[in-house]
């Protein structure tokens, strides 16, 4: 499984982040969000931070 973030879709809101910020972060010059290298995904914090994107821009993909 990986975690796939459409930039399309992302505002950089940073709610990922704040919710999950081992996992999570926004690249201050693009404001995207991006999955940190070498991020723990079976963090608790995951699929709360998933749920709670305004856009639904991050996805679980086996
Ligand atoms: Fe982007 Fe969603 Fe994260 Fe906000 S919560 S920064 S819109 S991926």
């Amino acid at each position: 499984m990986k975690i796939v973030i459409d930039e399309n879709l992302c505002i950089g809101c940073g709610v990922c982040e704040s919710i999950c910020s081992n996992v999570f972060a926004v690249n201050d010059s693009t404001m995207k969000a991006y999955v940190i290298e070498n991020a723990d995904l079976n963090s608790k914090c995951l699929d709360e931070a998933i749920e709670s994107c305004p856009v639904n821009a991050i996805k679980k993909v086996d």
